[in-house]
């Protein structure tokens, strides 16, 4: 079953030429379109199922500086920054609060983890706050549990998966870009060496650059062309909740489950570090490259081979330009949540919250979170390949830091001055190894 999204009138035609052709319109593909839209680029945006109908509108909707890898805390700063005037600046409604957000454990490698965290966090300026067992149980009113101590982050929020990426879609159309949704890019073209256009099934583009925001399909896209992306995904199960009483305004984790209040009331919940590994020949493949994470994500997972194996976006399909892609065989990525997992955190949600008792569950879904061997985005130029770009792993925390690495990625394309050093980012450690440092904080 699919999470709510916003749906959004678009293009129907493809643009003859732009400046930038933008694959795919989740978070990552449309606050880029934004970024180079508002500076006067031209830009299209080409979307082979609907704008934010895979990860983008199927994420918790947390909006966090807690708990990021320090690489990607001052992008984590600017995409805050950005979030606080996306409201005024869109004219729309994204669901962005600063609302802060708690973290609660009974667990003392937590607490110990996010003391080590907090130091460095200060060093980046964040506002995080050590809380003791006592605090914890004062942040957290109505919950039934004692916890052996927590972390606040007042200067954190939360917004509208359903809503936010619609909102920037809209704003990119005004501001110049094109979206054209229900069309996928089969390849690129080259001419000279260089990125000239993209081929797409309703015909061909001309552009100077491309940008791969292709979310968990990047991977297939980029080895289509003789680009290696290593990228590793896992499938979720979240559901969201009727209104029911206020337990937060924010969001609040513990190391069962999760849960954000919602604009309407309700609630979003997710279920900590739980979820499916599906073995598909790629994920086989690349397996030594994702073994760090695979040991310290192992005991939340559960193991499948489904259809995902032969025609998602890590199996071996191969096409042609003028034949139909794997794209158009999956307009949209939508798998089944597990019911297990969704009874598990009906059950938990209420045994912490017991004023949530008989709590209705409006809908649940599955998401698929792709994810690079470090756990931190490819934000990048691909050296070897002029006009090829890439904005795409970005490993669970890509919908808060979005509206950030969209102006990095405009910056890079623009070759205007980075708003942040780009080099954590850059493509090219996929291939020397040479900073492909370990998963810092999952
Ligand atoms: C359950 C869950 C909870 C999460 N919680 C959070 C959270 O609380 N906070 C947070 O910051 N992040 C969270 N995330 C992660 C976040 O949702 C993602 O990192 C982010 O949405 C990725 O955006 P994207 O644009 O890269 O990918 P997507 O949103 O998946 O967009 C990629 C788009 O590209 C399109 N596409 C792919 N290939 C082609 C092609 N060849 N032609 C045309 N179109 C193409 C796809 O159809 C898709 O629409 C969560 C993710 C999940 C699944």
């Amino acid at each position: 079953m699919s999470p709510p999204v916003r749906r959004i009138v678009t293009y129907d035609e493809i643009p003859h030429s732009v400046d930038v052709v933008v694959v795919g319109a989740g978070m990552a593909g449309i606050s880029a379109a934004l970024s180079l839209a508002s500076r006067g680029t031209s830009v299209a945006v080409i979307e082979k199922g609907i704008v934010s109908g895979e990860q983008s509108c199927r994420n918790w909707g947390w909006c966090r500086q807690q708990n990021r890898d320090p690489r990607e805390l001052p992008l984590a700063q600017l995409a805050l920054r950005i979030w606080r005037d996306l409201n005024r600046q869109t004219g729309e409604e994204t669901g962005f609060r600063e609302t802060g957000l708690v973290y609660a454990s009974n667990k003392a490698a937590d607490i110990a983890t996010w003391e080590k965290w907090g130091r460095i966090a200060q060093e980046f300026g964040v506002d995080t706050r050590m809380l003791s067992s006592a605090e914890a149980k004062e942040k957290l009113p109505g919950n039934s549990r004692s916890w052996l101590g927590g972390v606040y982050s007042p200067t954190d929020g939360r917004a509208e998966p359903e809503l936010a990426v619609a909102a920037l879609a809209k704003a990119a159309m005004a501001a110049g870009a094109t979206i054209v949704q229900n069309c996928a890019v089969r390849s690129f073209e080259t001419s000279a060496g260089r990125i000239s256009g993209v081929v797409t099934e309703r015909g061909l583009i001309r552009c100077q650059a491309v940008l791969v925001a292709g979310g968990a399909w990047s991977g297939m896209l980029l080895r289509h062309h003789g680009v290696k992306f290593l990228q590793a995904s896992v499938k979720s199960t979240s559901f969201y909740t009727k209104a029911a009483e206020a337990v937060t305004e924010g969001g609040i984790f513990t190391p069962d489950v999760t849960l954000r209040r919602r604009l309407d009331g309700g609630y979003t919940i997710g279920l900590s570090g739980q979820g499916q590994l599906q073995i598909t020949p790629w994920g086989l493949l690349q397996a030594k490259a994702f073994w760090r994470t695979f040991q310290i994500r192992r005991k939340g997972l559960t193991y499948s081979i489904g259809r995902s194996f032969f025609d998602g976006p890590e199996s071996m399909a191969k096409w042609r330009a003028d034949s139909v892609s794997p794209f158009e065989r999956i307009r949209i990525l939508d798998p089944e949540p597990d019911p297990h997992l969704l009874a598990k955190g009906v059950r938990k949600l209420q045994e912490y919250y017991p004023a949530l008792t008989g709590i209705t569950v409006a809908q649940s879904w599955g998401g698929i979170v792709d994810s690079t061997p470090d756990a931190i985005p490819v934000i990048s130029p691909v050296q070897s390949r002029p006009g090829l770009f890439i904005t795409s792993g970005f490993s669970g925390h890509g919908f808060g830091i979005g509206p950030g690495a969209g102006q990095l990625a405009a910056d890079l394309i623009r070759g205007d001055g980075p708003s942040v050093d780009p080099k954590p980012f850059r493509y090219e450690r996929m291939i020397d190894g040479t900073d492909l440092g370990k998963p810092g904080m999952l």
